[in-house]
């Protein structure tokens, strides 16, 4: 016998139309399994941009929207940025207001974890041990943060920085004093986290394994910039670095390197990546391994499932074919319109263009394009000046440019990359042409 739904209180927070109190009621009642035509798991960046657009384009269906964390949809880029200095509260950083999932009659269940897939009964199992039936599937779960494998990881004080609550850990702290804190990570979420913290005043260590930051996404020439420009912010950046374990009894007080080298921490930060949240998945026989397998439509190996956003891997029409996970607000967005298209019976391909920013002190940072497997590069402008771009080339091509405080390079590369330009070297160092000249 199938087992029935037993939701906990918070679970059916925002079930409020009539329609879906209907159906709360009877499953309680024993009579009717919870289920909806659409169930996307995961309600961060793509499962909530993937409810907006059924209901865009038209999708009459029910939709329910189930999501580990408690909150409402928010955005994640924030918590390193203007969440996490103040500028900007919660509420201002919520995908869409409360009202409005009401409205559109997207179920939220929210503080629920999907534990199991079933993909015969097209069923979920939930953390409370209930049920709930689907037509169509929709993964949007996003990852974890990467933990650290070495002695003292667990020990209180060691913080990541991935959802609201990590935030609010942290935020605690530094309000209560913590200055001394040692970032592990040297990509955007450690850099930012480090610009961010330098304004209340905390003395920053950031460690990275490679011999530069932004290794895994950006040439040396960018990696260089903004090693020198948080250092002058008073970061102490050490690259190459190994660490043998954190000390401390129950808080961290240290992190000790593998040389010996005992690094004095109140907090440690770490941003080594994350870990795609596919189990439930995979245990399913999802193709997959680092992110679930899709296809240009989203579809993953399993009829009637859609895979989207961070937990995807995928062959990008702008990575040469390689297969790669893409961690962006854009990509997250992008998918998820294009699952709601395949869902409403009008299937388009996915091929947008990749990007992404980051802001680091007074400085805008802005990616287009994808740069992988790029055997050149061009300096447009002068990092001196704190305004200027990294184009990068694979066989004479425009592959992507990482602008900084450079927007009008960063709109018109686009096309360049779009259009596979191949303008010589000289032209596009050449800042007094505009990109858009060189189609
Ligand atoms: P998420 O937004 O992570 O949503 C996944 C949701 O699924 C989460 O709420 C998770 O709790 C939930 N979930 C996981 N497993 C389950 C389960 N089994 N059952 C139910 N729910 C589950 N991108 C940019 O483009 N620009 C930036 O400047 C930028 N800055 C960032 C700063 C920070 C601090 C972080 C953490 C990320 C940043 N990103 C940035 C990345 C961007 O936020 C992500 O790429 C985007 O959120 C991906 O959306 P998603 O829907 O795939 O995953």
């Amino acid at each position: 016998m199938r087992k029935l739904a037993h939701f906990k209180e918070p679970a059916y927070r925002h079930w409020c139309t009539a329609r879906h109190t209907a159906c709360r009621l009877g499953s309680e009642r024993g009579h009717q399994l919870n289920r909806a035509d659409v169930v996307i798991v995961g309600a961060g960046h793509g499962g909530a941009a993937c409810a907006i657009a059924l209901r865009q384009q038209g999708y009459s269906g029910s939709i329910a929207l189930i999501g580990s964390e408690p909150e409402l949809p928010y955005e994640r880029p924030p918590l390193s940025k203007e969440y996490f200095s103040g500028q900007k509260a919660f509420d201002r950083i919520l995908i869409r207001q409360s009202s409005f999932w009401d409205e559109k009659e997207v179920r939220l269940i929210l503080n629920s974890e999907v534990v199991g897939v079933d993909t015969t009964l097209r069923e979920l199992k939930l953390s409370d041990g209930s049920a709930f039936g689907y037509k169509k599937l929709v993964w949007s779960a996003g990852g974890a943060a990467r933990h650290l494998t070495c002695r003292g990881a667990d020990l209180e004080g060691v913080h990541s920085i991935r959802t609201r609550a990590d935030c609010d850990r942290l935020k605690r702290e530094v309000d209560g004093g913590v200055r001394d804190i040692v970032i592990i990570g040297g990509g955007y979420i450690g850099l930012e986290a480090a610009a961010v913290l330098t304004k209340f005043g905390c003395r920053i260590t950031l460690l990275e394994a490679q011999s530069r930051i932004l290794a895994r996404v950006a040439g040396p020439e960018l990696s260089c910039f903004y090693e020198e420009e948080h250092r002058a912010h008073g970061v102490d950046v050490r690259t190459g670095i190994q660490i043998e374990g954190l000390e401390g009894l129950d808080h961290v007080s240290g992190v000790r390197l593998a040389d010996g080298t005992v690094l004095p921490a109140d907090a440690v930060i770490v941003g080594i990546g994350i870990v795609p949240s596919i189990e439930p998945l995979l245990a399913a026989g999802v193709r997959g391994a680092n992110g679930v397998v899709i296809d240009e439509f989203c579809r993953t190996s399993l009829a009637g499932v859609f895979a989207l956003g961070d937990c995807t891997a995928f062959a990008s029409a702008y990575s040469g074919g390689e297969m790669l996970r893409v961690e962006s607000v854009q990509n997250a967005n992008d998918q998820a319109a294009c699952v709601a298209k395949s869902i409403c019976g009008n299937p388009e391909a996915y091929r947008a263009l990749p990007w992404f920013w980051s802001n680091q002190y007074d400085l805008k940072l802005q990616t287009v394009g994808l740069s992988v497997g790029y055997d050149q590069t061009v300096i447009r402008g002068r990092p001196a000046d704190r305004s200027f771009s990294v184009i990068y080339l694979k066989r004479g091509r425009v592959i992507a440019l990482d602008c900084v405080n450079m927007t009008k390079d960063y709109v018109q590369g686009q096309k360049l990359i779009e259009a596979g330009a191949n303008p010589t070297i000289e032209m596009l160092q050449d800042s007094s042409v505009p990109l858009k000249d060189l189609l």
